[in-house]
């Protein structure tokens, strides 16, 4: 099909853009890389009177380190951009596995970080990614600015906190604390298919303990999600133990009892269970291994389904 008629604007400022949004909000859609939004128009699920395209505002495009450690990385940035970027693959290495996991190159190479978030596609890895790393996300209007936590932004499947007259500018990934071990693990049905369901784990560990624990999840849910209860089941964890042996089958249950998947074409809430429940333990095995004291892999080695 082709998308119903609109008109084409293209942003020459942030400040001109907000503007625009200001007066005309609703009316508008905001074309960062169209991966999502073009489908969505051919298929006339949304009629915009404008798209209003942001590709050419050099200050959304921006990759900071700041003095603290935290990475901040500009709305436009493109997946395959963040991927390849030196700091993430040093200091944020599951992001950069995760999104390896993005479609294909063509998509990851036009794909932003600011469309998929705004998006909130529940089987997404940015949504994922970013309350795993406990994201900060900067919002502007003509209004003002506002910085929001990514559990505030995510509010479910497609749904996000944006406001209609709002622009995603940056967001923030906090650095993290040295020595931890990481995992993610996803499974599609076919390369660069959308994730049926994807985990992501990252550990800590003081004394031969675990001490810290963040767990995520997501594909085919109702959006993207910490699993608190598994997080728990892991705290105070002797390393010396094999997880199998010492924690796994309780995170499983944990995850089992907190998470329903959806039901649909590809896969029975079931089956997606399961997968679910095999990309957790995945993930933490991964993690595990990567924890210093445990013996095992290189911290920055990948691992994916
Ligand atoms: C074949 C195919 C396979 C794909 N596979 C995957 C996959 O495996 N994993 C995955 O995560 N994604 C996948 N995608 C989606 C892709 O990652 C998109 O890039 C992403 O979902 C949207 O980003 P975009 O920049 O293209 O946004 P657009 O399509 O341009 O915009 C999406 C929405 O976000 C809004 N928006 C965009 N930028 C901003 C902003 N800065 N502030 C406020 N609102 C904004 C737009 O108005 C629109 O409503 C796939 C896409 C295709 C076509």
């Amino acid at each position: 099909m082709k998308p119903p008629r609109f008109a084409y604007e293209r942003a020459t400022s942030v400040q001109a853009a907000l503007q625009r949004l200001a007066s005309h909000g609703p009316d508008i859609k905001l074309l960062a890389g169209g991966q999502s939004l073009m489908p969505m128009l051919n298929f006339r699920l949304l009629r915009p009177l404008l798209l209003l395209d942001i590709n050419h505002l050099a200050e959304l495009q921006q990759l900071q380190l700041l003095d603290d450690g935290t990475l901040r990385l500009g709305a436009l940035l493109r997946h395959q951009q963040v991927l390849k970027a030196p700091q993430v693959q040093q200091h944020w290495p599951v992001m950069a596995a995760a999104l390896a996991q993005i479609g294909h190159l063509a998509i990851r190479n036009r794909g932003t970080l600011g469309g998929s978030l705004s998006h909130a596609d529940p089987a997404a890895e940015w949504p994922l990614l970013a309350l795993l790393l406990q994201a900060r996300l900067h919002l502007a209007s003509a209004e003002g600015s506002r910085c929001i936590e990514a559990a505030e932004f995510i509010t479910g499947a497609m749904s996000t906190a944006l406001q209609p007259q709002e622009l995603l500018t940056a967001v923030d990934f906090p650095a993290l604390a040295s020595g931890h071990g990481w995992g993610f693990a996803e499974h599609a049905r076919r390369s660069g298919d959308f994730a049926i369901a994807a985990a992501g784990v990252l550990l800590w560990a003081e004394a031969g303990r675990i001490t810290q624990v963040r767990i995520a999840v997501g594909g085919g849910v109702e959006g993207a999600c910490r699993v608190p209860g598994a997080e728990a089941a892991l705290l105070g964890c002797p390393l010396g133990m094999r997880p199998e042996d010492a924690v796994l089958q309780r995170v499983l249950d944990a995850l089992r009892a907190s998470v329903q998947p959806n039901v649909d074409l590809h896969a029975s809430a079931a089956l997606r269970a399961q997968i679910m429940a095999a990309m957790l333990r995945q993930a933490l095995l991964a993690a595990w291994a990567r924890l210093p004291g445990t013996g095992g892999t290189d911290q920055r080695s990948g691992s994916h389904a």
